[in-house]
């Protein structure tokens, strides 16, 4: 079957704990179609009507694969909380449980204001969904495997600047080791433009694999010693299903913005994209070298 011949991109959140697959996000059913057409044309085979087709896909293949992108935003307590309630079926436990996590969301919102209104550098960071290119609309393309780019994107909340650091997975993936390299890069960044930097406040979601992790510390705590005059880096997190870095994310939808029109091929096509963005505040795009993930942080990510 000619669905079959389209591979599958990565699913883009750690949180996410779905096995559905995802087909490229430039495609959709009437696209998929067209590309059938060509598909059986091209093999002399029989072409369904486009109804059949989709009726197929609905039933076959929607259990499965598709083309919508999981919601980063969507919180499992609070669902449940609703769904519950709607059946009618909640208990003391569940409302005691739903109270104080809405009670601990409130508490992380009035955090981060009261941090913005201090002299600390705070920074907000969070993984983009993975990039896949090339990043065109020719058929032909959404048959290949693409190659996934990854954007950490830091946002400074002194002068609104934002560092879009990036790398492809023929360098590194997005694991532990990878998260906190990308960090450590943003910070020499900060630092360099931001000398009289003394004390430094995180705020990311609290995905353990990427952001809360003793790797993490390993990497801040190294990055201190190599930059004495940082007095201290404090790790804030949101609560689980509530992100508390809407700064990123409206960066991160600027990017979308801007990819949505545009052909790109290459990495280097991506870096010239994104400096281009438009969004207030400053666009500064840091491209990974190899030799910024740091080999002791992979040795300990493999104990
Ligand atoms: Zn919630």
């Amino acid at each position: 079957m000619h669905i079959e011949q389209l591979p599958q991109v990565e699913s883009h959140y750690c949180r996410s704990s779905s096995s559905r697959e995802y087909l490229d996000t430039d495609l959709s059913i009437s696209k998929l179609y067209d590309m059938y057409v060509k598909w059986c044309e091209e093999r002399g085979a029989e072409v369904v009507r486009k109804h059949i087709y989709t009726s197929i896909f609905n039933q076959e293949y929607n259990t499965r694969i598709s083309f919508v992108k999981p919601k980063k935003d969507r919180c499992d307590m609070c669902e449940k909380f609703r769904l519950k309630g709607k059946e009618k079926s909640l208990n003391e436990e569940d409302r005691q449980l739903y109270h104080a996590h809405r009670v601990a969301v409130e508490n992380s919102r009035v955090e981060k204001k009261k941090d913005k209104e201090t002299e600390d550098v705070i920074i907000s960071f969070d993984l983009e969904k993975a990039l896949t290119l090339p990043k065109a609309d020719i058929s032909n393309s959404f048959y290949k495997r693409k190659l996934s780019c990854y954007n950490l994107t830091g946002h400074l909340h002194k002068d609104k600047t934002a560092y879009c650091c990036l790398w492809t997975e023929a360098m590194c993936g997005r694991k532990g080791n990878d998260i906190p390299s990308a960090i450590v890069k943003i910070l020499k960044n900060i630092v360099i433009e931001h000398p009289s930097t003394k004390r430094i406040i995180l705020w990311s979601d609290s995905c353990i694999p990427q952001n809360k992790n003793s790797i993490m510390s390993l990497a801040l705590k190294t990055f201190m010693e190599s930059h004495p005059f940082v007095e201290s880096i404090i790790q804030k997190f949101s609560e689980k299903g509530h992100s508390c870095v809407q700064e990123v994310d409206y960066i991160h939808s600027c990017i979308e913005k801007a990819l949505k029109p545009s052909e790109v091929f290459s990495p280097l096509g991506l870096v010239r994209h994104l400096k281009k963005m438009r969004r207030h505040g400053k666009v500064i795009v840091i491209q990974m070298r190899r030799d910024d993930f740091f080999f002791i942080f992979r040795v300990l990510q493999n104990i």
